[in-house]
Order: structure tokens, then sequence, then C-alpha cells
């Protein structure tokens, strides 16, 4: 028997059960296919794992640094227990997990436990994990939300031992002597930092001549900066050839220019976080106007429509920003879209980005450079936290607020095109910067409202109030 629903969304991550939850809340009935545990890359082996580990590196770097407060704890070093730490991830996962179960039973979505398969007609075979069994599900819409997964390099079997991923990295019980890390974009550098608190010894490998991809050069450079004094140690520009394996270690070659093998480094484990692969061909297809590109995305229009009418995708699986927000507004997006509501296409180069490394990493809209190639007049206010009463009183000094604004008709700073923090909680100090940047606000705009005092988030106030020509403290 078929069964059927106004929407299926077959993959049940961030982008996929945000379309289900917002259909469902918008009166559609929805059908939601997932292949293994609802909640995805995200919930299972991505942000909030991350997140949770980072925050035990930064409890045991905060515990480290006690005794400038006062706080002792005797002659003892602290320590960490990893095995503790991983249960207690575990622990919040499976309270989301739960929460989000009950969120899409409460709004009568239907779950299906098995792999989705889009064949003609909008019709899903759904293959049951548990017995083999195939169900038909037709529905007027499809959302194809399949995700991503961790990308691997030639030379790098990834054997969970000595050569693993972020699937493997996330659980382990015990801290790596020495690690390399092979990346050094978001995932790279949450990684490098979490393990170098954690006491790992870390080599950070990446093939551009920077790291963190896409952040303003300012802010990458203050990452280093940090990455230095806590002896990662950063290799920039140099290609990795392979690695050979003895007694329970490995040597990783790496070098730049003509001898990519010119150097060598003996670690305990090797860290591939070099990117990830759209599952573009996960879900069938056969038989239906969906395009897969040759790099695995699913082809879309600025609407998140495939060629198969009626059928969208959304998410990692896409060639948009791979983050789970970006996939919770695409599954909304696609949502509006098909009730016919017309929502604004999403623009990719104003989403908002967080890295949790230490120190953090939080922007939107464009770096400074962007805006200069992009032909606008620019005029940048930078802020250091050095300067910051909440700042010094937390003990975290290090980095700054970055605010790019466009030079007005007037020649005074308008429009403001992107700001760039890094520092201390600097994730949670996004929001403001965002809006700015979204809302097309000027710097005259965003300098009349009142920062509270003290407080970390004050600093970019004072950036922008620095933009039109009279600041307080800088
Ligand atoms: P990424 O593409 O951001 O960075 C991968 C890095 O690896 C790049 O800088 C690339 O130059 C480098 N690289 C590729 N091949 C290499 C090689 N052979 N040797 C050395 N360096 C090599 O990918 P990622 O950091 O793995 O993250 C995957 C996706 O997940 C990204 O889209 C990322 O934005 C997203 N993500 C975001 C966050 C966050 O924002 N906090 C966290 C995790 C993941």
């Amino acid at each position: 028997m078929t069964q059927s629903h106004d929407l299926v969304v077959v993959g049940g991550g961030p982008a996929g059960y945000a379309a289900a939850l917002y259909g469902a809340a918008a009166g559609l009935d929805v059908g939601l296919v997932e292949e293994h545990r609802i909640g995805g890359t995200c919930l299972h082996v991505g942000c909030i794992p991350a997140k949770e580990l980072l925050e035990t590196a930064s409890v045991l770097r905060t515990v480290r640094g006690a005794s400038a407060f006062g706080v002792g704890t005797g002659d003892a070093e602290p320590t960490v227990d990893l095995v503790v730490s991983q249960q207690r991830k575990q622990g919040v996962i499976d309270q989301l997990v739960k929460g989000l179960g009950s969120l899409l039973s409460g709004r009568n979505v239907t779950v299906y436990d098995g792999t989705g398969r889009l064949g003609v007609d909008h019709t899903v075979t759904v293959q049951s994990r548990s017995d083999g069994g195939s169900t038909l599900v037709q529905a007027d819409h499809v959302i194809l939300a399949t995700g991503s997964s961790p990308r691997t390099i030639g030379g790098f079997e990834v054997d969970g031992e000595l050569v693993v991923t972020s699937d493997e990295l996330l659980s382990i019980t015990e801290v790596p002597g020495r690690v390399a890390v092979i990346g050094g974009g978001a995932i790279g550098c949450e990684f490098a930092s979490m393990l170098s608190d954690l006491g790992s010894a870390v080599t950070l490998l990446e093939a551009l001549p920077e790291i963190l991809v896409g952040c303003d050069a300012d802010v990458a450079k203050t990452v280093r900066r940090s990455f230095r004094k806590r002896r990662i140690d950063v290799h920039t520009g140099v290609s990795v050839s392979g690695h050979e394996p003895a007694a329970g270690a490995t040597t990783v070659s790496y070098g730049s220019g003509a001898d990519p093998a010119a150097e060598q480094v003996e670690v305990d484990l090797v860290v591939m976080a070099v990117g990830r692969w759209p599952r573009g061909d996960s879900a069938g297809l056969v038989g239906t106007r969906v395009v897969v590109d040759d790099r695995g995305f699913i082809q879309v229009d600025d609407r998140l429509r495939t060629g198969e009418p009626g059928v969208y995708a959304v998410g990692d699986v896409i060639s948009t920003p791979q983050l789970a927000h970006v996939g919770f507004a695409e599954g909304m997006f696609a949502v509006r879209d098909l009730l016919g509501e017309s929502p604004a296409p999403l623009d990719p180069e104003t989403v908002p980005w967080c890295i949790y490394s230490h120190p953090e990493v939080a922007f939107a809209g464009m770096t400074e450079e962007a805006a200069r190639a992009a032909g606008h007049e620019v005029v940048v206010s930078s802020h250091r936290f050095a300067g910051n009463g909440r700042a010094m009183i937390v003990g975290d000094t290090e980095g700054l607020v970055k605010v790019v604004a466009e030079v007005g008709p007037d020649g005074r700073a308008g429009r403001i095109l992107g700001v760039h923090l890094v520092g201390p909680w600097v994730t949670e100090q996004l929001g403001q910067a965002y809006l700015a940047v979204n809302w097309e606000a000027t710097v005259d705009d965003v300098a009349a409202h009142i920062q509270p005092h003290p407080t970390l988030s004050e600093l970019f106030g004072e950036a922008v109030l620095s933009l039109t020509g009279r600041s307080l403290h800088g």
C-alpha cells in the first residue's frame, strides 16, 4: 500500500527536520524519511558533540588559569577524564534527540525508518533498516536533505585507529599524545584548538596560504598567533603525500612546492578535516530530472528547486555554506516556496558563521578584502578586546572586532557591509552584527543604540561609534 502525504522529506538532519517541523506547523501532512538517526550529522557527529568536547577543553583551560583569581586546586594539575566527558556529551545528544522526537510526533509528522529513494511521480521507496521491507511513500512535494559525509584523501585510509575523521574523533575516550590535523578550515581549527587544550601536541597542515579560508585576514592572523602561543605547530601552503605506520604511531609526510614529502612528523593520530562530500546521489533519483553535479551536489535554482517540478533540495547536499543554521533556513524557505508564499531568496554571502576554536570566530558579510574586490570604497574600524573591561574581568583579552562599512555619497561611513569578530564568546555576540549586515543598517543607525556596560558585546558598538568620526574609548 502507498502512503500519501502533502510533503515528504528525505533526510532527518537539521535541514530535513526543519522542513518537516515547519511544514507541519504550516498545516501540511508531512512524512520524514531517515536511514540512521533523526538529528543527522549536527546532532550525532557534528556541531553538538564537537561543541560539547570543546566545552570540556574550555573548562580545563579555565581551571588551569584559576589561580590568577585566587581559586586553587592545591598542588594538583587539573586532569580530564574523557569517559566522563563522553557520557555528558551523549546525555546532551540524547536529550536533544528526545526533544526532537517529541516535536515531530506532536506535529503528527510520520517518521519512516529506512533509506529513501526518489523515483518517478514523487514516489519515495523506503527500505527498512530492520527487516529490509519496502514502503512506498507518495507526496505532492518532496524535499531532499540527504546531507554530507567527511571527505577523505588518497594515502590516508580511515581506519578509526591511526587515521580518523570527525565521525570517529568525536568518540575518543583518551587524549592522544601527538596529533596531525590535516586541513585548517572550521573543523580543523576547532579540533586543533580542542586537542591542544586537552594536552595533545598538535601539528596543523593546511594546503592554502592561510588557515580559515573565507575569514577576514586580521581574524585568521589572530587565530594563528594564538595557536602559535599555545604551541600548535601550524604549517600553511603544504600538501600531504601519505603516511607510514610503525609501532602504533605513524609518520606523515608533507611539503610545499616540488617536494610534497620534504618534511615528516611522527604522530599517534591523524585527523582528516579536509571538507565534506555532499551525498547527492544517495537518494536514488532514477527516472527523475534531479541533476547531481560532478562534485556530488544536487543542482538547484535560487528557489532551491531541482530540475524535477515539485522537488526541492536543501542543506549540505546543495552548494551553499554547509552549516546547520543555513540548513534550517533552507528547509523553511522550501516549505514557504511550495506553499506559494514567494519568500525572498537566501543570500549565501551574508549568512552567520561561528567557529568555536579558542579564540572563537564569528562573522557575517563581506571581509575587507572581498568588499574592496567587489568595488566598494570602504572604511574599516578595528577594536581590540585588550581594552574591554569585561574581557579583562574574565581574563580573556585576545581578539578584536572589525567593522567594514561602505563610504556613503557624503564621504562618511555608511552601510555596514561586514562584521568580523575573534575573541571571547564572540559566537554569542554575533547576533546584533548579523542583524546590522542583513538589515542593511548604516553606521549611524547602529551608533544610535545603547550598548550595555560592562559587556564584551559593547566592543561592537564602540567599533561602529568610531566610524561616525567620534568615539569614547578608542
Ligand atoms: P573546509 O572546506 O572549511 O576546510 C578544509 C580545509 O582543508 C581547507 O582549508 C582546504 O584547503 C584544506 N585541505 C583540503 N585538502 C587538503 C590537503 N590534502 N592537505 C592539506 N589541507 C587540505 O572544511 P571543514 O573544515 O572540513 O568543514 C566541512 C564543512 O563543515 C565546511 O563547510 C564547514 O564550514 C562546515 N563546518 C562548520 C563549522 C563551523 O562553522 N563551526 C564547524 C564544522 C564544520
